[in-house]
């Protein structure tokens, strides 16, 4: 079955159509600026089909309008999605609350209650339900599948979400810990188990999903036991632009003595800090460049990272008692040799190693770096969240 799976942001919408058996791609690509003005003549819209690229470079008002380019673009490239033959449109949709925890199929109701739940994902819900409202209309007779961010956590054990405020208030306001990246962790442990030619059930592991935003998760056979993202994508790992954990008495006292108000304070901690707020760029590529050059700041930018990592891979480790896999997944965790080796350096009486020549090969697949006789397996394992989605639509529309 083809599906078209939607990862519709604020101002930008990510999209892919794929078959979900195969996992062949058969277009791809990015809508861009979405309700801003164009002013520098690069492409608002880049899709991506049978190995050419095809553009286009004005203005787009909104979502619906961007989403209609994207068919326009798919009939240029010669696949009208009309023949398609197109099975189901999956969403990605971020906050699940208490209430979704299983791929869902679309209907008012449901993306009202999606709607309901943006007080818990304020920058990512209202635009999620913008997307699915616009290929509603575009899509009439497609069955639309939500897929939740926060799904694959729904479970986890009540002394890993609870925070320790008082009870009533929690209740009263969802304040519990969610999880996030849920598909990809999802979808990545299956595939170590995979790799590892395991039962599922029978592996303990690790998933360290190291991309713009990051996470952490303990894994039990299928089951989430702990992951480093909480209410909202914020906390735990240091990030891109994201500081994940902190004294939240930092807040009060930006709030008490340095001007600022809520709003001033969720930038700075989602947007100006992690990577970029202390070393001023929030790409790894660009920070080892930095750090190449000798910028202590980058350098400390690095270390932070690295400490924190390192810090739940300890957790966890405590936490599982006995780890079989350790896995890195995502733009960072896939590409970036320098950040495996530091995560992992010196853990050796853990059963845990890495494998220099392993580590620095050139190879995209799934694939090993630890030795083979080491007791923990250290892999590099591409995730693939639109596959994820693809196949959890196909399966609850087929
Ligand atoms: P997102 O969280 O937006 O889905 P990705 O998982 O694609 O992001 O990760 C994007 C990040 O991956 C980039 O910001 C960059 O820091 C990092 N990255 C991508 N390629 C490389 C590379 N070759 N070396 C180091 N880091 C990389």
């Amino acid at each position: 079955m083809k599906v078209l799976v939607i990862n519709s942001g604020s101002s930008s919408i990510k999209y892919q159509l794929l078959d979900a058996n195969s996992a062949d791609v058969v277009a791809s690509g990015v809508v861009q600026r979405i309700g801003e003005p164009v002013a520098d003549g690069s492409p608002t819209i880049e899709h991506k089909s049978d190995g050419k690229t095809f553009t286009h470079d004005g203005a787009v008002p909104d979502h619906a309008a961007g989403l209609r380019l994207v068919f326009d673009l798919f009939t240029e490239s010669g696949h009208d999605l009309a023949d398609e033959n197109l099975g189901a449109v999956g969403h990605r949709v971020v906050h699940g609350g208490e209430v979704f925890y299983e791929p869902t199929l679309i209907t008012d109701e449901v993306v009202r209650t999606i709607a309901d739940l943006s007080s818990l994902a304020p920058l990512h819900n209202p635009a999620n339900v913008v997307g699915i409202e616009s290929a509603r209309g575009l899509l009439p007779d497609i069955p639309q599948v939500a897929v939740f961010d926060t799904a694959f956590f729904h479970h986890l054990p009540d002394a890993a979400k609870t925070y320790a405020v008082d009870a009533k208030v929690a209740a009263a306001h969802g304040v519990r810990k969610y999880g996030f990246h849920g598909t990809s962790h999802d979808y990545v442990s299956g595939q170590v188990a995979k790799f590892l030619g395991r039962d599922r059930a029978d592996v303990n592991q690790i998933v360290l999903h190291l991309g713009n935003g990051a996470s952490a998760s303990a894994i039990r056979g299928d089951r989430a036991v702990d992951t480093t993202m909480g209410l909202t994508p914020l906390e735990g790992l240091v990030m891109g632009t994201r500081s994940g954990d902190l004294d939240p008495g930092i807040l009060f006292h930006l709030i008490r003595t340095a001007d600022m108000n809520v709003d001033d304070v969720d930038a700075l901690l989602n947007r100006n800090s992690g990577i970029k707020g202390l070393s001023g760029v929030n790409d790894f590529r660009e920070l080892g460049q930095l750090i190449e050059t000798g910028d202590a700041a980058a350098q400390l930018a690095f270390d932070v990272y690295i400490h924190r990592l390192r810090r739940y891979i300890g957790a966890y480790l405590v936490e599982l008692g006995r780890v079989d896999a350790i896995t890195f997944t995502a733009g960072v965790g896939e590409n970036d040799a320098k950040v495996r080796a530091a995560a992992l350096k010196d853990l050796e009486r853990y059963g845990i190693r890495v494998d220099a020549a392993r580590n620095t090969a050139k190879d995209r697949s799934a694939r090993r770096i630890s030795p083979d006789d080491a007791e923990v397996a250290v892999l590099v394992v591409p995730t693939n969240e639109e596959l994820a989605i693809a196949r959890a639509a196909a399966a609850l529309v087929g």
